[in-house]
């Protein structure tokens, strides 16, 4: 006898299990399925984001910058540390840890708000508008019916054509997240946003860490002054980043051997200990049963959706890594949301111009919205103001006065159009531009509001006074 539901959601990653959470909140009969387990085989619900993605890295960020600080700047504090060594399997244990924490505290929401969770694969089998059929395989064996269907099945690490993981050697971000010892020469194939925080975490514990990046420019999806600030930073601490790579060959062996031509076109060899590929994310739909019921997947084969996260079929949605748009765990969430929503009647919204985009690098780097060269190349008129860290007592405090805020605004109207940082604690300052931006605020009015003394804020407030050229502690 299949369970009928009311919402059904395929996957509890960050937008899997926002959904059914909100979905149960307003009142649906819902039930959730996700096949990820722990190595004992027990359920681990928060997908890439908990298991592998952005909780365990941004623990092994704050274990990696405890020990570099332990070594590097507690001495100014006039704190000596003798016999300083790092224990990297404690680490790993510590990351294991938070990462359970996060999957229990996905159990406890689901029983919370009685939400029927099934630990296994769901496929979908057959029905039809009103009454899908999914079948789930797995410790939770069930047959499902459900009114509405959610599809937030994620995405998978995408492979060097020739050079697939092992995990021993050629690393994907499970891998990478679980190195047993300090490697001594590290390869990362890929300077975005995952290779920069993992090459920062093992360099801090001692790697030689080489970057390659097939690109020609750093960072090009931020703004032009913030990229060119953390190259600058960045190179500086000793991550090697190579630009304009062509990879030609990776052969096993004693370590990995990479062979590519660089920008000048030359033929180079490096060897490594280990190599960490992160050179994007393809969508995870393997399993699904998309063709058995003719959901559309588009030529890149994520699940096409329209605006709304509707797809080809009535009554199943898609969000999340999975569908178009940015891969982040937050665009995930806000689409769960507000497909929930509209499945209710309401209004959900999700705006991709007011997502925020981090890097948790030290220092962090930060921005939400338009960037200088995209208002160029859109002929806006704009006016941007920036403010150091080097002029902020906050920062001088804390011993980190790297980097710099800045706001772009509409010249004639003064509406913020873009904020972008470089600095501590820009993945907390960048909320202040989300929320100015979703308010359509001008940069007058964050410059007119009280900003704690002393705090990195400030920073925030100046670099709004700088648009109107008027900054007090500069
Ligand atoms: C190393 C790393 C660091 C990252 N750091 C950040 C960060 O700091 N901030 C940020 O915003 N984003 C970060 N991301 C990206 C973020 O993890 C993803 O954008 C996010 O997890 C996407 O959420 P999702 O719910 O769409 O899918 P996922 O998190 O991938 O979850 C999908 C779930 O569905 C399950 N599933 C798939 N198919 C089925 C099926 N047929 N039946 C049952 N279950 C199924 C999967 O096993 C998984 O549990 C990071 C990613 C990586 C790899």
């Amino acid at each position: 006898m299949a369970d009928s539901f009311d919402v059904v959601v395929v996957g509890a990653g960050p937008g899997g299990y926002t959904c059914a959470i909100r979905a149960a909140q307003l009142g649906f009969r819902t039930a959730c399925i996700d096949d990820w387990k722990t190595a004992e085989g027990k359920p681990a619900p928060g997908g890439t984001c908990t298991n592998v993605g952005c909780i365990p890295s941004k623990a092994l960020l704050q274990s990696s910058e405890n020990f570099e600080h332990a070594g590097h700047a507690f001495a100014e504090h006039g704190i000596d540390v003798k016999g300083l060594a790092i224990d990297v399997a404690r680490m790993l244990a510590r990351k294991d840890k938070v990462v359970r924490q996060n999957n229990d505290g996905i159990l406890y929401l689901f029983k919370k708000n009685k939400i029927a969770f099934f630990h296994g694969v769901g496929s979908f089998v057959g029905g039809a508008p009103g009454a899908w059929q999914i079948k789930v395989e797995g410790p939770g064996a069930a047959s499902l019916v459900a009114k509405q269907a959610i599809v937030a099945t994620g995405s998978k690490p995408r492979a060097l054509p020739g050079a697939p993981f092992d995990n021993k050697l050629i690393l994907d971000n499970d891998g990478a997240l679980a190195i047993p010892d300090v490697p001594k020469r590290l390869g990362v194939v890929g300077a975005g946003v995952i290779g920069l925080e993992m090459g920062s975490v093992w360099r801090r514990l001692g790697a030689e860490v080489t970057i390659l990046e097939v690109l020609p420019t750093f960072l090009g999806a931020a703004d032009e002054q913030i990229a060119k600030e953390a190259w600058k930073l960045l190179t500086r601490q000793g991550l090697a980043i190579r630009l304009g790579v062509k990879i030609t060959k990776v052969a096993g062996g004693d370590g990995v051997t990479v062979e590519y031509t660089d920008a000048e076109g030359k033929a180079q060899s490096e060897r490594f200990d280990k190599l960490i590929v992160s050179i994007g994310r393809v969508p995870h739909t393997a399993g699904l049963g998309a063709e058995a019921v003719g959901l559309k997947l588009d030529e890149r084969g994520f699940v096409a959706v329209n605006a709304d996260c509707k797809t080809n079929l009535e009554g199943i949605w898609a969000i999340g890594d999975v569908v178009r748009g940015p891969m982040l765990a937050h665009k995930a969430e806000e689409e769960g949301v507000a497909v929930a929503e509209r499945i209710a009647g309401q209004h959900g919204h999700v705006d991709f111009n007011t997502v925020p985009w981090v890097i948790y690098t030290s220092p962090e780097i930060a921005w939400v919205g338009q960037t200088e060269q995209q208002l160029k190349d859109a002929g806006v008129a704009y006016r941007a103001g920036s403010f150091p860290f080097t002029a902020n007592g906050r920062a001088r405090a804390l011993g980190d006065t790297r980097g710099l805020v800045k706001f772009l605004a509409d010249a004639k109207t003064d509406r913020i159009l873009g904020m972008h940082a470089i600095g501590p604690m820009v993945s907390e300052l960048i909320s202040e531009g989300v929320v100015a931006m979703e308010f359509g605020a001008a940069s007058e009015d964050i410059a007119r509001i009280c900003h704690a003394h002393p705090s990195l804020a400030e920073a925030v407030k100046e670099a709004a006074l700088a648009v109107d050229k008027r900054t007090v502690n500069i």
